[in-house]
């Protein structure tokens, strides 16, 4: 432990480049995505990525409620993330923060630009998104999660949208940042990818980079977004060949 002030906080870098976890800079937590995890929603998934466990379902398209919010030529996407009150070490207050409107609102808007929702006039398609276990880099697990949930409901989309977070440690440009490097690190910057254009649909940051760390960190991210779009198209691949849940786990 080293010492900041009166804050005591973890080595985050070894001297050779080891991450708390034992990860590389470049390395990713392992993740694990079961796609139709749950019966009643029209689409859903499971994603268990590090300590990050995520639910999402999907429902619609389906009447919009409220009704007034309806849009004649298309379908409007609504968005619900939440983090569970025993989601974290210390018990966050159960319900909705501005946090979690924030992210919410982040993450609708990110699908929007990929839903084919003119095809879909008049309804809603309504995505949950709720955080049973967090351990930083949870809005990226539920884009994750949201968006193979979207593909298991059969809603067409542009493409499928991985999504992480890359920070900066230590001084060091370091992908899908965990819990302690999040607290303690110099910076966080999630992002959300379509991986067939490149186009970035959420790109978030807190904290300080320099420009060239910007560019390293946005390089960093898309090839890990693209790692992760491997591991959700299997997970696709494995519902519909069982023709049931199926469950896709990629060491990463
Ligand atoms: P993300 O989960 O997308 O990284 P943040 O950067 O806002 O979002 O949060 C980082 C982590 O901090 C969360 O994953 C969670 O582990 C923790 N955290 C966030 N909000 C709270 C809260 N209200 N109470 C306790 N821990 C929280």
């Amino acid at each position: 432990m080293g010492s900041v002030g009166a804050k005591e906080v973890p080595v985050l870098l070894t001297a050779d480049q080891r991450r708390i976890d034992g990860r590389r800079l470049d390395e990713l937590r392992p993740l694990k995505i079961t796609a139709g995890a749950l019966k009643q929603a029209d689409g859903s998934a499971f994603v268990e990525w590090g300590l990050n466990k995520v639910m999402a379902a999907v429902y619609g398209p389906r009447e919009v409620h409220p009704r007034h919010l309806q849009v004649n030529d298309k379908a409007i996407v609504q968005c619900r993330y939440n983090m569970a009150a025993f989601s974290v070490d210390e018990r966050k207050r159960p319900g909705l923060d501005r946090r979690s409107q924030e992210i919410s609102k982040v993450i609708a808007e990110a699908f929007e630009s990929v839903i084919f929702a003119e095809e879909y006039p008049r309804t809603s398609i309504d995505v949950y998104i709720e955080v049973l276990q967090a351990n930083a880099g949870t809005r990226c697990a539920g884009v994750v999660a949201a968006s193979v949930a979207l593909a298991d409901a059969g809603i067409p989309m542009v493409d499928l949208l991985p999504s992480v977070a890359v920070g900066k440690i230590d001084g060091h440009i370091a992908l899908d940042l965990k819990k302690e490097e999040d607290n303690f690190g110099e910076a966080d910057l999630p992002m959300a990818l379509v991986p067939q254009s490149g186009r970035l649909v959420l790109l978030q940051m807190e904290g300080h980079m320099t420009r060239d760390e910007l560019s390293q960190a946005l390089d960093l991210g898309v090839s890990g977004c693209r790692q992760i779009y491997t591991v959700m198209k299997s997970a696709l691949r494995e519902r519909y060949d069982a023709g049931g849940v199926a469950r896709t786990e990629v060491a990463a």
